[in-house]
This record gives C-alpha cells, sequence and structure tokens, in this order.
C-alpha cells in the first residue's frame, strides 16, 4: 500500500519521533502551524476516523489514553487542541488516520 504514514512506521521515511509504542507513534509535522505541532499515527492503517470500527478502536483510544502524557512530555501545560481533518470536506491531506496536537501558544478561536 502506498501510505506515507505507513512508510514512516516502517522507517522508509524519516520522521522526527517524540513517543513510541507497540500501537502508535508521534512524530513532528514537518509543516508547523504552531510552535508544537505533532502527529499522532497508530501503528495500523486507518484509513480516517471514518474508518474507525469496534475492531480497530482500541488504537484510537490507546491514543486518547497517551495523550496527556505525550502533552506533558512536550511542555503543553497551558493546554492544546486536537484536530483530525477526515475525508474531502475535512481536507484530509494524508489517508492514514492522525490527529494533530497544536499547541505552545495561544491558539486562535476560530475552527472553521
Ligand atoms: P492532514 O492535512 O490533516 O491530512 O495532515 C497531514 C499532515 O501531515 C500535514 O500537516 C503535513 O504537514 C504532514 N506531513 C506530510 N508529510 C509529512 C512528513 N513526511 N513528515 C511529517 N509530517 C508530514
Ligand atoms: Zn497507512
Amino acid at each position: 500500500m502506498d501510505c506515507l504514514f505507513c512508510k514512516i512506521i516502517e522507517g522508509t521515511i524519516p520522521s522526527s519521533k517524540v513517543y513510541e509504542d507497540g500501537m502508535m507513534l508521534a512524530f513532528k509535522d514537518i509543516n508547523p502551524q504552531a510552535p508544537v505541532h505533532v502527529l499522532l499515527i497508530p501503528k495500523k492503517h486507518i484509513a480516517s476516523a471514518d474508518a474507525v470500527d469496534a475492531e480497530n478502536v482500541e488504537y484510537v483510544s490507546h491514543i486518547f489514553l497517551k495523550i496527556p502524557e505525550i502533552a506533558k512530555s512536550l511542555g503543553l501545560s497551558g493546554g492544546y487542541r486536537i484536530i483530525s481533518n477526515c475525508g474531502e470536506d475535512g481536507c484530509q491531506s494524508v489517508k492514514h488516520l492522525h490527529f494533530h496536537i497544536l499547541g505552545g501558544k495561544r491558539l486562535s478561536e476560530g475552527m472553521a
């Protein structure tokens, strides 16, 4: 499968990792939109939030279980934003489920 984030998981495309375990990987976004901009991805190819189901939801819950720990390690004591773009209207560019963690400054109020 020709998936950029699967290649990052395999290590065939390099990334700047901030956290990794058996179920997920967190790495710095190549085009940061805030002082801290990290992507959290499951180590299983799930196309988007719209493809989450009873069989793969454990990967999603695992990511959310780890978010507080990862946010703390990134110094995000003032808070942060979690975003997952989904599908065409959501402007999802990489078709492997990912959660953006943005922070390190006071973010804009708008979301759409
Ligand atoms: P989205 O638009 O929600 O699909 O987000 C995809 C994100 O992946 C964008 O913020 C890109 O900057 C980021 N991205 C694309 N290629 C890479 C890469 N090789 N390493 C790190 N981040 C990447
Ligand atoms: Zn993938």
